[in-house]
């Protein structure tokens, strides 16, 4: 869904940015900070707090993974994103040939099934 606003919230790209602090300074994190800041953009409201909660949720995941010793091996050639690495997919809905609906992770391709799922709050 895109907003009509476009530009993200003040406080999502401020908590966002600041939950990556976590990570140690340098490439690594300023290229995080930009990527999910950038994810930011053209989401609702609703969808901007879920996305910086998943954020500040996966920021120590992320930190460990960042800094972790077996991190030598080059992102380009690491079979799976390192967001992925910590459980956090990017899930989008696919059908099957009998069209049922299941989730795949679009940069890793995980299927999942509806518990890897949180659907928005309130929406039942
Ligand atoms: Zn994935």
């Amino acid at each position: 869904m895109i907003s009509t606003e476009g530009r993200p919230q003040w406080w999502s790209m401020a908590i966002t940015r600041s939950a990556l602090r976590l990570i140690p300074a340098g490439d690594t994190r300023d290229r995080w900070q930009q990527e999910l800041v950038t994810e930011l953009y053209g989401l609702s409201r609703t969808e901007q707090a879920r996305h910086t909660w998943g954020v500040v949720t996966r920021a120590p995941a992320l930190r460990a993974a960042a800094t972790a010793p077996d991190r030598i091996v080059p992102e380009a050639v690491m079979r799976k994103p390192l967001r992925c690495r910590v459980g956090w997919h990017k899930w989008s809905h696919r059908y099957t040939d009998e069209h049922l609906r299941y989730l795949e992770c679009t940069r890793c391709h995980k299927q999942g099934d509806a518990y890897d799922y949180l659907p928005p709050m309130g929406w039942g």
